[in-house]
């Protein structure tokens, strides 16, 4: 059973050298091992920020709160050392690695999340039956890390190395932006796979509700100018179908 944390969360964007801005005020949610919470809201209000900050991109600097991972502060953690400990980031803009393959750079991430390096035959079985899961062409073994990938192609790949590295606990940033019907449900039995092989915990960060279709949430948070304005249960995902987001907009305004 794992717990992931993140408590009384603020956070800034540094803008320039001199000028920053507060857009993370006070985030709260928790997170157990087989949960799925939808984190939906509106463009602009702050949910890839909250998913860079745990990531600990330099651009946004934690100016209070924390996030714990079975009690331990991910904060503190090296950027490496907390997909080690489990955690798991798919950002909205996946980076283009050229020049390095998609299959060395996933066996050495595999390498450093295990702490040995698979075994190079097993490893390309591995791989394979992950990706035919996907239905990701076996071509793309050879190419450069999303280099000249379609965005719906880079989304597979974030789950090839979500089911590849079974972490504890997974963001996952808009994985479902500019997937056709068919690429949604693939994805979306990616990420279910994960959850019934290791009973990952998953918080599905998403501006639609479609996804939800195909991952079932157990809890949905409204984000809203920086914080959680309001969970429920799926049935919030229809609420907010059918009214939208503007309830929330004008709440925090
Ligand atoms: P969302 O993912 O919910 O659409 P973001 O976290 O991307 O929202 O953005 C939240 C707010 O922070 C927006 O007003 C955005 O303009 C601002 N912001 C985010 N990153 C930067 C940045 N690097 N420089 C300036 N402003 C930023
Ligand atoms: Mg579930
Ligand atoms: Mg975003």
């Amino acid at each position: 059973m794992t717990k992931f944390e993140i408590r009384g969360l603020r956070a800034d964007v540094l803008i320039s050298e001199d000028e920053r801005q507060e857009i993370l005020k006070g985030v709260d949610l928790t997170i157990n091992s087989g949960e799925t919470h939808a984190i939906m809201g509106p463009n602009g209000s702050g949910k890839s920020t909250l998913a860079y900050a745990i990531a600990g991109h330099p651009r946004y600097e934690i100016t209070e709160g924390e996030v714990l991972l079975d009690g331990e502060n991910v904060l503190d953690m090296e950027v490496d050392e907390r997909a080690r400990a489990g955690v798991f980031l798919a950002m909205q803009y996946p980076v283009e690695v050229p020049g390095v393959s998609m299959s060395n750079f996933l066996r050495s991430s595999v390498t450093s999340v295990r702490g040995e390096a698979p075994k190079l035959r097993q490893f390309s079985k591995e791989l394979q039956g992950a990706m035919k899961n996907l239905s990701i062409d076996a071509a793309f073994a050879a190419r450069g890390v999303n280099e000249g990938f379609s965005g719906g192609e880079k989304k597979r790949h974030e789950i090839l190395q979500l089911e590849l590295l079974k972490p504890k606990v997974a963001v996952l940033d808009e994985t479902d932006s500019g997937l056709d019907v068919d690429a949604l449900k693939i994805v979306s039995e990616g990420i279910n796979r994960a959850q019934a092989d290791s009973d990952l915990g998953v918080m599905l960060i998403t501006h639609y509700t479609r996804i939800l279709n195909y991952v079932k949430p157990d809890f949905v948070h409204v984000f809203s100018e920086g914080r959680i304005a309001e969970s429920g249960g799926p049935e919030l995902a229809d609420v907010l179908e059918s009214e939208g987001y503007e309830r929330f907009a004008k709440a925090g305004a």
